[in-house]
C-alpha cells in the first residue's frame, strides 16, 4: 500500500488532470445532493477486503459522487456564504497535502508556519491591533471563537479566585452569528442578547449591562460584537463597545468571521473603526480571502493569554518546549493540537499575486452587492429589505409566501441554475421569509443576477 507502482503513478496523472481541469475550468456545473441510498445503488460497494483498484473508485468519484456536491465556488451560488478560493490557493493546498506538514509545532513544521505566520503579520496589519498582536489559522470561525472565548474566560478566571466557580455570562447581540451560542455550550456560559434589528449600539449594550442584577454582573466576562453579520452583513459600532468594554472591565471579541476581508477594502474599512481596539478578532480567510476549506484565523491583542489557556502539557510534548526546539508553536494558541499548516495555501496566493488584488476581488464584492440593490428597486416584483450592507443583500418577492421561496430555491437549484437561498428578517414582532445575497466571487455577473432575479417573475 505504501509501495510505488505503475498503478500508483498512472493515477497520480489522472488525479493531476481532475486537478488542473477543476482549476482551470470556468464553467463548473452547480451541483446538488443525492440521497444517500440513491448513492449507494449508484456505486455499491466501495469499502472490501481486497479494494476496488484505484481506477475504479475514482470513475465512481468522478462519474456519481463529484456532481452530488454542490461547487460552492460558482457565480450564481449567493446563498450562505459561499467561497472563491483562488486558483493559486487551491493549487497550493495539492501541495501543502503533498507535503505532510504537522503543523503544531515549530519544531516539525517550521517552514510551513513561518509560511503561514507571514500571511497572519498581513492580517493583523489589516485590524490596526498594535504589533504584538499575533493570531493562527484554525478550522474556521466556529473554532476560531471557541478559542476567543475559552482564553477570554480563562482570563477572567486569573483575575480573581472567586471567579473560578462561576459559571460564566457572554453578551452578544441578536445578529450574532450561531457558533457563538453553540460554543458558548460548550464552554458552559450563559448568554444573553442585545436584541436589534440593526447594528448592536454601545447605548444598547449599556442598557443590557445596567439591567443585569449583582449575579449576573459577576458572572460577565466578554461581549461579542459582529463585524459583518451573517445575515445582512451589519457591523456594529466597534468603537462605542470598545469603551464599555474598557470601563466595565470586559474582554472585547469581534466575530468578523465572514467580514474580515472588509478590512481591506478602502470604501467601507472607516465602518471596523474600533476593532484596532479588541482583545481578539475572528476573521475567516475562507470565506472573503479566498482561501480553500478549512482556513479560519484567531487573533489576540495579547497572545500570552492565550498561550496560557491554551498550552497543552505532555511528556511526549516536553521537547518541543526545549530550548532546541524554540519557534511559534501554533498548537498553543488555540483548541486543536495536530493541524494542517492550513494558512499555507493562502500565503502562497498572497506572495503570488500581492495584497492589491485581493483589494480589488473584494471592492467587487461589495459593488456587486450596490449592482443586485439598484436591480431590485428597477424591478417592480422585489424590493430591498434594507439597503445592501457589505456584500449582502436582503430583498423581498412581494406577495410571496415562505413556501413560494422555498419552491423558488429548490427550481432554481434543480435546474442548476443558481442556489439562492430563503432567510428571515424581523418585521415587528414576528420574523418575515425573504430572501438573500452574498457575494464573494468576483466572477459573477449583473447578468447572473438579473437572470435569478427575473426567475421570481
Ligand atoms: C461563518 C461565520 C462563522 C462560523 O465560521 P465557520 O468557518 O463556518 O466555522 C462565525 N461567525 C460569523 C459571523 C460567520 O459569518
Amino acid at each position: 500500500m505504501h509501495k510505488i507502482d505503475i498503478e500508483l503513478v498512472e493515477m497520480t496523472m489522472d488525479i493531476m488532470k481532475y486537478a488542473i481541469d477543476r482549476i482551470s475550468s470556468t464553467d463548473r456545473k452547480i451541483g446538488k445532493p443525492k440521497s444517500a441510498e440513491d448513492l449507494k445503488a449508484l456505486v455499491g460497494e466501495t469499502i472490501t477486503e481486497k479494494g476496488i483498484g484505484g481506477e475504479f473508485a475514482f470513475n465512481l468519484w468522478k462519474k456519481h459522487l463529484m456532481h452530488a456536491n454542490v461547487s460552492i465556488d460558482h457565480p450564481r451560488h449567493l446563498a450562505f456564504v459561499p467561497a472563491s478560493p483562488t486558483r493559486a490557493a487551491i493549487m497550493f493546498d495539492l501541495v501543502t497535502s503533498a507535503s505532510s506538514i504537522h503543523g503544531a509545532y515549530w519544531m516539525e513544521g517550521a517552514g510551513g508556519i513561518f509560511c503561514e505566520n507571514e500571511a497572519m503579520k498581513w492580517m493583523v496589519s489589516l485590524t490596526g491591533l498594535p504589533e504584538s498582536a499575533f493570531g493562527v489559522f484554525t478550522s474556521g470561525g466556529t473554532a476560531a471563537n471557541l478559542s476567543a472565548i475559552v482564553t477570554a474566560r480563562e482570563y477572567w478566571r486569573s483575575l480573581d479566585e472567586k471567579n473560578k466557580n462561576e459559571k460564566g455570562l457572554i453578551i452578544t447581540s441578536s445578529g450574532a452569528h450561531s457558533s457563538v451560542k453553540a460554543m458558548a455550550k460548550v464552554v458552559d456560559a450563559d448568554v444573553l442578547f442585545v436584541e436589534t434589528e440593526d447594528k448592536m449600539f454601545a447605548t444598547n449594550l449599556q442598557d443590557k449591562i445596567d439591567a443585569l442584577d449583582e449575579n449576573q454582573r459577576k458572572r460577565l466576562f466578554v461581549v461579542v460584537a459582529t463585524g459583518g453579520t451573517t445575515n445582512a452583513g451589519i457591523i456594529d459600532d466597534l468603537g462605542g463597545i470598545a469603551s464599555i468594554c474598557k470601563k466595565e472591565n470586559l474582554w472585547f471579541h469581534v466575530d468578523a468571521a465572514y467580514g474580515g476581508g472588509a478590512l481591506l477594502a478602502d470604501s467601507v474599512r472607516h465602518l471596523f473603526k474600533g476593532i484596532e481596539e479588541a482583545d481578539s478578532i475572528t476573521i475567516d480567510p475562507h470565506k472573503w480571502m479566498f482561501s480553500p476549506y478549512d482556513c479560519g484565523a484567531v487573533i489576540y491583542k495579547n497572545p500570552e493569554l492565550a498561550k496560557q489557556a491554551h498550552e497543552q502539557e505532555g511528556s511526549y510534548l516536553d521537547i518541543f518546549k526545549d530550548e532546541g526546539a524554540r519557534g511559534f508553536n501554533p498548537a498553543d494558541y488555540q483548541i486543536q493540537l495536530t493541524r494542517r499548516v492550513r494558512g499555507l495555501p493562502l500565503w502562497f496566493s498572497l506572495a503570488m499575486h500581492g495584497t492589491d488584488r485581493y483589494k480589488q476581488a473584494v471592492e467587487r464584492g461589495i459593488e456587486l452587492a450596490q449592482i443586485a440593490g439598484k436591480l431590485i428597486e428597477e424591478k417592480p416584483f422585489v424590493e430591498l429589505v434594507r439597503e445592501p450592507s457589505l456584500s449582502c443583500v436582503v430583498f423581498r418577492r412581494i406577495g410571496w409566501k415562505p413556501e413560494d421561496y422555498t419552491h423558488w430555491t429548490y427550481e432554481n437549484h434543480e435546474k442548476g441554475m443558481a442556489l439562492v437561498t430563503p432567510t428571515k428578517w424581523k418585521k415587528g414582532n414576528a420574523y418575515e421569509t425573504v430572501s438573500r445575497f452574498c457575494f464573494i466571487n468576483p466572477d459573477t455577473t449583473e447578468n447572473d443576477i438579473e437572470m435569478i432575479l427575473d426567475s421570481m417573475v
